[in-house]
């Protein structure tokens, strides 16, 4: 079986995953723009990015730094083009990220913070992060444990060249999507205690939540920005290095 050509596929799956984020905004009441579509182009090609960029998607998400790094560059002269890092970090790699991403969405321990700080002072600029719970307690998995939130919240006030703008969370895979809700429900929950912070740099207005599976539950319970790959670009190769 031949494929269609990648530009017409992908403008294709944009246009059903836009109408589908639309609809699942008005079941939930609200604004059909209150979530906005994070269109995870890792290990995709540029070409594929080029594709989505034509067909109207401005924001994009990888998840290992040296290939944001690497596409950053190759595509810095696309116009209206926002890079989110939504992958885990390492200290060694957020060289790599921080004034490139407009939002880094995994940051979950005091030492990538004092890492992203000191490159954002570096640069002399204001890096937006987001703060990934692992709210299912999943032992090996990225995220800080929800009792851990409040103490890692409370190091932003020894920051100033970071601004916390909410959460993001990946929760276990399952394929029923409706498995995910009580996770999403909870990390709203969690979202809406951090406007008590009390901090100038804590402005909690992002939720980063659902994937192409279960997006639309993720928004209906309150999601902001929707990271969604596979329904947009395709299946992707397995990961390197592994
Ligand atoms: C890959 C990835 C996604 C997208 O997953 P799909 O199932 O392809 O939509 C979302 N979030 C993170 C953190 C990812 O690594």
């Amino acid at each position: 079986m031949s494929e269609a050509p990648l530009a017409p596929r992908v403008a294709e799956a944009l246009r059903r995953v836009r109408s589908e984020l639309r609809a699942a905004c008005r079941r939930a009441g609200r604004a059909e723009d209150a979530a906005e579509l994070v269109a995870v182009s890792k290990r995709k090609p540029t070409e594929a990015i080029l594709a989505a960029l034509a067909a109207g998607q401005r924001d994009f998400g990888e998840n290992y730094a040296q290939e944001l790094r690497d596409k950053a560059r190759d595509l810095a002269h696309a116009e209206g083009l926002r890079w989110h890092y939504i992958g885990p970090l390492q200290r060694n790699k957020v060289k790599y990220v921080v004034g490139t991403a407009t939002l880094v969405h995994a940051v979950d321990s005091q030492a990538i913070m004092d890492a992203l700080e000191r490159r954002a002072a570096g640069l002399g600029l204001l890096q937006d992060v987001l703060v990934q719970v692992n709210l299912a307690a999943e032992p090996q998995k990225a995220g800080i444990m929800a009792e851990d939130l409040p103490v890692l919240v409370e190091h932003f006030a020894r920051t100033e060249h970071l601004r916390l703008r909410g959460l993001m969370l990946m929760p276990p895979w399952d394929p029923d999507p409706e498995a995910s809700r009580p996770l999403f429900r909870r990390l709203a929950e969690l979202k809406e205690g951090l406007f008590g912070s009390g901090l100038r740099n804590v402005v909690p207005d992002h939720l980063s939540m659902g994937m192409s599976h279960d997006f639309a539950v993720a928004v209906e319970e309150g999601a902001t920005l929707v990271r969604v790959g596979t329904a947009i670009f395709g299946e992707r190769p397995p990961p390197r290095n592994v």
